[in-house]
Order: C-alpha cells, then structure tokens, then sequence
C-alpha cells in the first residue's frame, strides 16, 4: 500500500522535491491543494508540472479513507463510518457545543475522532474492545476523519476529542504525527488547546506525552475511583493501579499546568455509588481536576445498565458539595449508538454475516 500524501510534513517533502530536482516552493503548493483547497486528485494540483504530479500519483494516493454510511441524530449530533484501504472501518461522531454548557451562540463543534481499529484493552462496558484489536491508524488516517467529517457535514471542526474507537496512547507515534497534522498552519490549522486526548490510564504514555510541547489537553477515562471498581471493569488498572495512575496526572499538572478531565460513565450497581463519589470527590482534588459524568449508553451484547436519573444527580450534587467542578451529561447521540465502537461493529458483524 502506497503512502497517503496527507501524511507528508513539509519537512518530508522538502526531501523528496529535492531528489526529484524540483524546487522548494513546490511544497508549499502541494499542501496548499491538500488542505485548503481539499483536492480530489492530484491530476487537479494544475501549477505543478505534470512529471511532479505523475511521481506523486505513482508513488501516493490521496485519501486514505472513504465515506461508508453517516446516521443524524434529533439532536443534531451526527455519526459518521468511514472504511479503510483494508476494508476495515472506524467511526467518528460530531457533536454541536450544548447550549446549556457553552450558550446559545456557541460555535463550538467537536468532532470525537478514533486511534485505533477496535481495542486491546478490554474495558467491559465498551463496544470497541468487543472484538479485541485489529490495528494502529495512521496519522493521515486520524487526521483524514476530520477532512472527511468537514466534507460530509459542510461544518468546520473547532475541537477534536479523541475518544472515539482505540486507546489513543498505545498509538503515541502515529497520534503525536496526527497532532502535527492537526495542528499546523499548512495542515488543519486548529489550535492544540482545543485538541484533548482520552486515556483509559497508560501511566509511561502520559508521562511522555506530558513532556511533549504542545499544550493538549488531557482526559482520563477513570470511571472507578478505587482499584477495586476499576479492576472489575477496566483491566489495565492491574497493570497501572489508581494510585500511579494519579502520581503521573500530578506530574501531567505540574508540566502543563492545565486542568485534567476525568470521565466517569455511570454504571449501575458497579460504580454509581456515593462511597465512590466521596473517593472521585478527593482523588479530583488531589490534581485539581473537573469531572464529566456520564450515564451509561447500553451497548447490544453487554449487561450493563444506566442508573436511573436521580442517581445520577445525586452522584454529581455529591460531587459538587465537595467543591469538584462536575458536570453531568445526558449523552447526546444516545439514540445512534454514539458509544465507541458501536456502528463499526455492527457493519464488520454484517459483512462477516454477508461472507459466510
Ligand atoms: S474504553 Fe477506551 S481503552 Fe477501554 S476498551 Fe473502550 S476504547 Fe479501549
């Protein structure tokens, strides 16, 4: 499989002009027709000399992926499935700014975006770790769900969360390669402080990425405050208990001084409790960080179950009460298996069904 020419930095193509004897400022004009204008094929970079577009169409393609199926959502958040070269799929979601978080005029856009194709990490509420781990995503392959997502929606992207399918630290190459694609100038041009990445809690991958330049914005993917909650549902927490995990989020805060993000889906009657809301209570305080509830969207094949409302309020008024900033988010998208992994898995499962 050849390269995507969206995976090339200008450093990269400075090297390759070179060989090819063509001049420097080339580069700049094949970016140009890659980002800005969002060209279709390199037939149309019509100012670059047609030997220069005959190596790049032998030696490149364009995109990496392809729109498979889109669904909307009544309120406006929209999910989209793109297939690979290889025929696998990955899935992103848009979400519009929630005018009770951001006001009414928010243009706020966030589009959840995916690392991996499905998961190796096994968490058993979620969807994408259902059929175990296929393979990383390329930078141009991450970086491709946002051109594709601007393209299909007509909308800009103004924030990338990356949460969707994969656990975006066991990929550290390809997702530092993708922020460069993101955030530069002659790529997607969208700032890193608008950039958060979700970890389920690979303590050596957020220490590195902690010292990486770039003030992106952490989130973790807690949804446990003890290790006895969080070993029954999330397997790396054998690996990585609470207690490293949060020496390293204090070392995160110390580095970057910004305010981490915990996310904790509600479950009921594994970790909706208030004995678990008075320990996330002190834990968010020892790094000074918000929290993100969330009730649990049912996923086909699992047991899990959202408590009921009430439940929730009172887990985020306890919260609350001890001086943790906490929201609680009735998860849009609810109704188009907008957590992870859910429409991928139903469309591999059906073409496996088609095949035998
Ligand atoms: S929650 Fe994240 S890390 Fe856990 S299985 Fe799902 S995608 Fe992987």
């Amino acid at each position: 499989m050849q390269p995507s020419l969206f995976s090339q930095t200008p450093e990269d193509l400075a090297v390759l002009l070179e060989g090819l004897g063509e001049p420097s400022y080339r580069a700049t004009q094949i970016l140009e027709w890659l980002w800005q204008k969002r060209s279709a094929s390199i037939e149309e970079m019509s100012n670059l000399p047609a030997r220069l577009r005959d190596h790049l169409k032998e030696n490149f393609t364009l995109r990496s992926l392809t729109p498979a199926r889109s669904q909307g959502s009544l309120d406006s958040t929209r999910k989209f499935l793109f297939r690979l070269h290889d025929g696998r799929y990955v899935e992103c979601v848009l979400i519009p700014a929630s005018p009770a978080l951001y006001g009414e005029r928010s243009d706020r856009r966030t589009l959840c975006v995916s690392s991996q194709v499905g998961c190796a990490f096994g968490c058993k509420f979620c969807a994408s770790g259902l059929d175990g781990f296929t393979r990383d995503l390329t930078a141009d392959e991450i970086a491709g769900q946002v051109l594709l997502a601007e393209e299909l929606s007509g909308e800009k992207v103004n924030n990338i969360v990356f949460m969707g399918m994969g656990e975006p630290l066991a990929n550290l190459s390809q997702l530092l390669k993708a922020l460069e694609l993101i955030t530069a100038p002659w790529g997607l041009g969208i700032g890193a402080r608008r950039l958060t990445v979700s970890t389920s809690g690979l303590v050596p991958q957020i220490r590195k990425l902690a010292d990486h330049p770039q003030q992106i914005r952490l989130a973790i993917s807690l949804h446990g405050a003890s290790d006895e909650v969080r070993d029954r549902i999330m397997p790396i927490n054998r690996k990585w208990p609470v207690s490293e995990l949060f020496k390293a989020l204090r070392y995160w805060t110390e580095r970057k001084k910004q305010t981490i993000t915990l996310e904790y889906i509600l479950i009921d009657d594994v970790n909706a409790d208030l004995a678990q809301a008075t320990l996330l209570a002190q834990r968010a305080k020892s790094v000074q960080a918000k929290v993100n509830l969330i009730p649990y969207n049912t996923v086909e094949g699992l047991p899990w179950k959202r408590p009921d409302e009430p439940r929730c309020r009172a887990f985020r008024d306890a919260l609350v009460k001890s001086g943790i900033p906490a929201t609680l988010r009735l998860e849009k998208g609810h109704d188009i298996d907008a957590a992870c992994g859910q429409l991928r898995l139903k469309e591999e499962r059906a073409e496996r069904k088609d095949v035998t």
